[in-house]
């Protein structure tokens, strides 16, 4: 994990799967706003996949039964004008409470919003309750590497996941 924090508009976008129409000298492209956002590696002046002068014209948030069911938890260290310690963002579709399916974004956990995947296919198929929200919060730091001082953010990964799905829950 990095120390670098996702902004909060960022984590709920994807969560919510939403669009970016990017355009550009070369005309114009629709992405997943997920793979908007590049993760270091040898270029980690760029943290987007924007072009030299392309520039981002609209974000579609399509609706859907999760986007109704969704929410935006954040941690941070005072209450106001401060960027997440962690924060989560979750949307559960939900059918005669069978989760159908689920999307889970993480902020302050990498350089970009970070999906657990882990989490989602936990959900998927369960009856929504305290027992399903457990076992997939359980999993969401799996394969997380924490930095020398940031180990605590496993842990309060964890329990904001348990946290933004049962207050979802509570919207059954
Ligand atoms: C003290 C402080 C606390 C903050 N806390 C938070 C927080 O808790 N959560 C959070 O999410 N954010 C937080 N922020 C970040 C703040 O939300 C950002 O400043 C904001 O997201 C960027 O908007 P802007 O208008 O400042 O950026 P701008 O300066 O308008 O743009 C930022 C960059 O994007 C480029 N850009 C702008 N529009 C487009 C476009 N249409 N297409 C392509 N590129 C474009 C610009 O060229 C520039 O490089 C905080 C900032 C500060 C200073």
């Amino acid at each position: 994990m990095r120390r670098h924090a996702s902004s909060d508009l960022a984590v709920a976008l994807v969560a919510l799967a939403a669009t970016v129409r990017l355009r550009g000298n070369d005309g114009e492209r629709v992405l997943p706003i997920e793979d908007f956002f590049l993760l270091p590696g040898e270029r980690p002046e760029r943290e987007t996949v924007l072009g030299d002068g392309e520039l981002v014209v609209e974000i579609e948030v399509p609706r859907s039964a999760a986007a109704s069911r969704s929410r935006y938890l954040k941690v941070r260290d005072r209450a106001s004008f401060e960027f997440a310690v962690v924060s989560v963002a979750v949307a559960l579709d939900v059918e005669d409470g069978l989760i159908r399916a689920a999307r889970i974004a993480a902020g302050g956990v990498g350089t970009k919003p970070w999906r657990l995947p882990g989490c989602e296919a936990s959900l998927a198929g369960a009856r929504i309750g305290e027992a399903a929200f457990r076992q997939a919060a359980a999993l969401a730091a799996v394969g997380a590497r924490p930095l020398a001082r940031n180990g605590f953010k496993i842990e309060l990964l964890k329990r904001t996941v348990l946290r933004a799905l049962a207050d979802l829950g509570e919207m059954a």
